[in-house]
């Protein structure tokens, strides 16, 4: 059996044209565009690439974007004054603060700052908070595992009842992946660094998903036939045959395991592509609430 190949790129296209749309409606009724504004420390070229991609995406939807960049060495004090000056700001609906912080900052403290309908990337400790309780919703959820679960919903998985593997506890990826799956009724194991047994755990699950950052570490005999495999990881590996001497590969041996697999997303060109537009989409509906609050910019 082969698996349904489930990609990105299709379902974040059609999140971005609705997007498109939306921004336009918003400009054409209220005179102004929904707004980004992107916080990035240090000099990290990964972070910085990160962020010109989100900026790029911004433009092609109609948001607008508003860099801030600090220096690697900037205070706590210096952060976390510009992210309440952003929070202040009528012109920014959402804040970006690019993860990893060099590590003398306290990302917490930083996070908190954000006001929470302003917390597009849904990290705000009171976010995860409700995100993690019953009967509670946050405003905005984590972009990446909300993309997994928005796959997973495309490929007609049943959750209710379902086993479920989170493979990584990380806070952006798999503690809101594990959280998302418990609302919608999966039952769920957690798996990180000192589980035992993993592949025998990971062979009871219906749903896996693989947020690890080890390349290629679910083989095919990990899997449970049938089950549906959605692979965040992204690991870039040495492959001496190409231009560039690396490639892109995730945590699921995707050749062997597509053999097992009911469905299973590619890396890169599944989850990737998600994330962004989960930004995109998370900053319009800030924009939206800001509407809803009489904040509208002069
Ligand atoms: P982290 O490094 O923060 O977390 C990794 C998690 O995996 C930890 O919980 C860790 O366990 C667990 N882990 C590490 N090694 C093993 C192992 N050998 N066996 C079992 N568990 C293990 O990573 P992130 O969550 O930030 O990212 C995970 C992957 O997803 C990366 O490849 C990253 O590049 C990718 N990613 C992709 C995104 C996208 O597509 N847009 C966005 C964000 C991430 P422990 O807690 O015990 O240390």
């Amino acid at each position: 059996m082969t698996a349904k190949i489930i990609k990105g790129k299709p379902v974040a296209d059609r999140m971005q044209a609705g997007i498109t749309e939306a921004t336009a409606q918003i400009e054409a009724k209220y005179g102004f565009r929904p707004g980004l504004a992107t916080v990035l420390v240090g000099d990290n070229p990964a972070s910085h690439q990160y962020v010109r991609m989100k900026r790029n995406r911004c433009k092609e939807v109609g948001i607008e974007s508003f860099g801030h960049e600090l220096p690697a060495d900037a205070t706590q004090e210096a952060v976390e004054g510009l992210v309440r000056k952003l929070g202040a700001d009528p012109e920014v609906n959402g804040i970006l603060v690019q993860l990893p912080l060099p590590g003398h900052l306290d990302e917490e403290a930083v996070l908190s700052a954000i006001p929470l309908h302003k917390d597009v990337d849904g990290f705000h400790p009171v976010n995860i908070g409700r995100l993690a309780m019953k009967g509670r919703k946050p405003l905005f959820v984590p972009c990446t595992p909300a993309g997994a679960i928005l796959l997973l919903e495309e490929a007609g998985a049943t959750f209710e009842g379902a086993e479920a593997v989170v493979l990584g506890r990380s806070n952006i990826v798999g503690l809101p992946a594990a959280l998302l799956l418990i609302h919608r009724n999966a039952t769920v194991t957690v798996c990180h660094s000192r589980t035992k047994n993993l592949p025998e755990v990971c062979r009871k699950a219906d749903i896996l998903i693989a947020a690890v950052g080890r390349a290629e570490m679910v083989k095919a005999d990990w899997v449970k036939p049938g089950a549906y495999v959605i692979d965040v990881g992204s690991n870039q590996v040495e492959d001496p045959g190409s231009a560039k001497g690396y490639k892109w590969v995730g945590d699921v041996a995707f050749d062997e395991v597509k053999e097992v697999a009911g469905a299973i997303t590619p890396s890169p060109g599944g989850v990737g592509p998600m994330t962004i537009a989960g930004l995109l989409q998370n900053t319009l509906r800030a924009a939206e609430i800001a509407i809803e609050r009489g904040e509208i910019p002069a």
